[in-house]
């Protein structure tokens, strides 16, 4: 069995969920404080003089999050690191080879998990901030419109809101200079980091048990970024470069082979091989015996799976506005719009064949 970054996406959803759970609460703390009163004349003032009750709830909120989400991080990369071991196991058991030291050192884990850990403070200082920006920018925008009446307060405070529900708690920018709101920010941090456990450990029991190489799937509708390696042959240590190897035949005694190696791991890694949320794998490759994957003729194009990505955040989109909807109106136009998406991606998953992912059209996914 190979390993690859996607099989961490589990696990980061399950951390990504504890963050994206105290954001609904924030987005429904927004929506309560601000709803009452707001046909009456003072409903400015009183809701500005209300300010001091998100305050403090918003401050309630950290100390059960920081606990939960530590402990989840720390249980999602020793995860990583126990499916990444695993599935190199496997693959040598398939080849009746032995699988060498019991325990591999779980130290690279606690490493990981800490520096995940560390990646989440600037998190919560935005859930302090943030919120009360957006309750004071709802007051104000509605205030705005308050000569014409209700409604148009009423819909100036929904257009706002809606602007939040739709970004998410944001401010939040990668080392690459991109921004990112606070559920795709925890989310790329988990997988990034269990999937670099995943393959930590894949690498560290292959090693272990004295291979050198590994072989690249072909899963076919790939990113183009890993495209120029798939079906290639990787080293796991040793140098970079493509060089032709001459080594012992797996299985035939006193027999050796040539094996074209494309470089090592780690340069194929750098130069952006099997970034977050990856499908390819690598797996044992035994010099003679394994044959190199190429792609199904029928694979799923890039540009299908794209568009399912995109349906998707249609649907993730339109929930989180049924969520902060001021009034039976706006909740049932979010409604429709999130059968409309739904139905599209019917469509999409039956003529392509490709499998919908309930758990990505889930409001607790990362937008
Ligand atoms: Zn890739």
């Amino acid at each position: 069995m190979a390993v690859s970054p996607d099989d961490a996406e589990h696990l980061a959803a399950d951390v990504a969920a504890e963050f994206g759970a105290t954001e609904r609460t924030v987005m429904g703390l927004l929506r309560d404080l601000l709803t009452p009163g707001m046909s009456r004349p003072g409903w400015a003032r009183a809701r500005t003089a209300a300010g001091g009750l998100l305050r403090r709830a918003l401050r309630r909120l950290i100390p059960g999050l920081r606990q939960r989400a530590t402990a989840a991080a720390e249980q999602a990369v020793t995860q990583a690191y126990r499916i990444g071991d695993r599935a190199a196991r496997m693959e040598l058991e398939q080849h009746q080879l032995p699988a060498g030291p019991d325990d591999l050192t779980v130290t690279p884990t606690q490493r990981l998990a800490r520096a995940l850990v560390e990646d989440f403070e600037p998190v919560y200082a935005r859930i302090l901030r943030q919120p009360e920006d957006v309750y004071r920018e709802v007051i104000a925008r509605a205030s705005e419109g308050v000569l014409e009446g209700q409604i148009t307060r009423q819909r100036a405070a929904q257009r706002a809101l809606d602007d939040f529900a739709d970004r998410g708690i944001t401010g939040f920018v990668d080392s690459r200079g991109r921004a990112w709101n606070l559920h795709s920010y925890v989310e790329m941090a988990v997988r990034t980091v269990c999937g670099r456990a995943a393959i930590q450990a894949h690498t560290d029991r292959l090693t272990a048990a004295g291979h050198t190489l590994v072989s690249v799937s072909a899963p076919g509708g790939s990113c183009p970024l890993c495209t120029p390696w798939e079906g290639k042959i990787l080293a796991l240590t040793g140098p970079a470069g493509k060089h032709d190897m001459r080594l012992p035949h797996a299985s035939a005694p006193g027999r050796t082979v040539t094996v074209r190696v494309s470089g090592s791991l780690m340069e194929a890694r750098a130069a952006g091989f099997q970034h977050p949320n990856c499908r390819h794998s690598v797996s044992l490759y035994l010099p003679g015996v394994s044959v190199l994957p190429t792609a199904p003729p029928d694979a799923q194009s890039y540009d299908s799976v794209q568009e399912q990505r995109r349906l998707e955040r249609q649907v993730r989109r339109w929930k989180r506005r049924e969520q902060t909807a001021l009034d039976d109106e706006a909740r049932t136009a979010a409604r429709r719009r999130i059968r409309g998406y739904q139905a599209d991606l019917r469509q999409l998953t039956r003529e392509t064949g490709q499998r919908r992912k309930p758990q990505r059209e889930q409001i607790t996914y990362a937008h």
